[in-house]
């Protein structure tokens, strides 16, 4: 099946509700056109230099969403024109967006990642300490920062039950933040979860937007990402 049947394919077995974002990352610039042709604006890298490299290359009313491990050096180089980070993983990196953004007159949208999977290899806040920041009233004072939701990343394994309690943890600190702490922020509505192996638990859990590369791209050969 090509690209496109691939991801139409998708697309009938999710919600209207949920976003389906294509995950790019190591694929050329000609299978994001084949998506850009059916209407498909949102996509996710997770290295700067391959998304700017892109971006450049690619129309510009793509929305290009960030979903890799971001070095705080690098922020600058995306931050004119990044959609979505998705992986934000600790407060230095928080300020740091928050300063750049500031300079750069944006404000950006970010998701928190809180670590739930088993690997020690997987980054994020643990609950705890968002607990901790939202005492603290920490994120009032990121002026350019919008907290737009949560991004969970379940452990790589074939224990279906495991990945099931992992994107149920990650649900119910989405509501317990969404009644509470962000109820008056109307931007906290994204659970970015689910993967091409995983997604379908991940919908079931509560998801409103998955991640998919392999499925839809074919598999990535990553000695050819730079
Ligand atoms: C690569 C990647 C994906 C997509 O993975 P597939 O298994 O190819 O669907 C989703 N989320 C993140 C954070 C990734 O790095």
């Amino acid at each position: 099946m090509s690209i496109k049947e691939n991801y139409q394919e998708i697309k009938k077995t999710i919600p209207e509700s949920v976003l389906l974002l294509a995950v790019s990352k190591t694929k050329p610039k000609e299978n994001i056109e084949e998506l850009y042709q059916i209407g498909v604006r949102d996509f996710a890298e997770n290295k700067v230099q391959e998304l700017c490299a892109k971006y450049e290359a690619l129309p510009k009313d793509i929305k290009w969403h960030f979903i890799g491990h971001l070095q705080t050096n690098k922020i600058k180089y995306m931050i004119d024109f990044v959609h979505l980070i998705h992986s934000v993983d600790s407060v230095k990196l928080l300020l740091e967006l928050d300063k750049q953004a500031q300079k750069h007159n944006r404000i950006i949208n970010c998701l928190l990642q809180p670590k739930i999977a088993l690997e020690d290899s997987k980054t994020g806040f643990s609950i705890d300490e968002i607990h901790n920041l939202i005492k603290e009233d920490f994120f009032s004072k990121l002026k350019n920062i919008n907290i737009c939701g949560l991004m969970g990343m379940g452990t790589n394994t074939e224990d279906e039950n495991e990945i099931k309690k992992e994107f149920t943890s990650v649900k119910k600190l989405f509501d317990e933040l969404q009644n509470g702490y962000f109820r008056e922020n109307h931007f906290f509505n994204i659970l970015s979860m689910g993967m091409s192996e995983d997604y379908k638990i991940a919908i079931e859990q509560g998801s409103s937007l998955v991640r998919i590369g392999s499925t839809i791209f074919g598999a990535r050969d990553y000695s050819k990402q730079q």
